[in-house]
């Protein structure tokens, strides 16, 4: 995540080892006539250099430095005051972004777990980018790692094995963890649009900076109660930071407190009050028994805010090809709601 020097590039080598996330297959993704990028993802490759430890290195300090001051940012807030503006802005810009991440970077670009068109796919990533976590092919990457990895000595990101600190955030400050594994993302880093992106990960995140401080100018020369520094600090800065940390339960908490629906071999877990802070990250156990699955909230009950959401743009045509939930998997569910039955 964050608003930080690029990652270090490494390059793509052919040797590297493949993994077997999501082996999906589909019909001709062209048939509806869009330009189809998503084909079936059927192996990429998961990281495999060896494990970064926890460990405070001058590097990871310097990489510290600029999220701690988006952090010492938001206490701006003493300064400029707030306003049911800035709350209404800093909200909606926690909500779209955080949209972007689980629909963007985790369920499409990590997954491939729904289709679209190619400019569709790019205002995906700017908006996903937009949330300071780093570019899509890094994030997807890494996220593809954790998968085949999960709660392993491998898995950067394991309470398990690292402690709750460093699977929240330390994990990604260490430059070990910083560098571009193309090998893993193969599939997306052959677009050129996508590894510019990547590279400028930074231009997203401070153009909203730039539009939300714009905004608090307009809206007080229109007579409302606020200011662009005003805006600037709730709409960019606290909202950005409260997403950070939404986005970190989910590699934190997830794995840590919650239900365990299926036996995945992990720790993921379900957790209703985290679904609701990441629009339906929080049913993270249903997630790592069905990756593929575009749909993480299985039942009607469990909300899960970004399917409802792609739902809405599937019918506006904007996705297409959303990947339900097997109908084995529901059957495993309901075999688990009868432990006691017969075999
Ligand atoms: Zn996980
Ligand atoms: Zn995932």
């Amino acid at each position: 995540m964050t608003i930080l020097p690029k990652p270090l590039r490494k390059p793509l080598r052919s040797s590297e080892a493949a993994g077997t996330i999501n082996s999906w297959r589909a019909d001709d993704p062209g048939k509806r006539g869009h330009q189809t990028v998503a084909e079936p993802f059927q192996a990429g490759a998961s990281a495999v250099d060896p494990p970064v430890k926890p460990e405070i290195t001058q590097g990871w300090i310097l990489a510290s430095i600029p999220i701690g001051m988006m952090h010492l940012a938001c206490l701006g807030a003493f300064w400029t005051g707030v306003s049911g503006d800035a709350l209404l802005v800093c909200l909606a810009s926690y909500a779209i972004r955080m949209f972007g991440v689980t629909a963007a970077y985790h369920r499409y670009f990590a997954h491939r777990s729904f289709r679209t068109g190619r400019l569709f796919q790019f205002l995906l990533a700017v908006l996903a980018t937009s949330s300071a976590q780093l570019g899509p092919l890094w994030w997807a990457a890494t996220h593809r790692h954790h998968h085949a990895n999960s709660d392993t000595e491998q898995d950067p990101h394991s309470p398990r094995h690292y402690g709750f600190l460093w699977s929240h955030m330390g994990w990604f400050l260490h430059p070990g963890n910083r560098r571009d594994n193309l090998a893993g993302i193969r599939d997306y880093a052959r677009f050129p649009e996508l590894v510019f992106i990547d590279r400028w990960a930074l231009i997203s995140p401070a153009l909203l900076g730039t539009a939300t401080f714009a905004l608090g100018r307009v809206l007080a020369e229109a007579g409302r109660p606020t200011s662009g520094a005003q805006m600037l600090v709730w709409g960019f800065f606290i909202s950005t930071v409260l997403l950070y940390h939404g986005t970190y339960t989910i590699n934190s908490l997830s794995h840590v407190f919650g239900s365990q629906r299926f036996d995945t071999g992990d720790d993921s877990r379900n957790n209703l009050l985290l679904a609701l802070i990441t629009l339906g990250e929080g049913w993270h156990n249903n997630h790592h028994h069905c990756q593929s699955s575009c749909r993480q909230g299985i039942y009607w009950w469990e909300i899960d805010i970004t399917y409802l959401t792609l739902l809405v743009l599937a019918k506006l045509g904007l996705v297409w090809d959303l990947r339900p939930v097997p109908a084995k998997v529901y059957a495993q569910a309901a075999e688990v709601r009868r432990p006691s039955r017969p075999t």
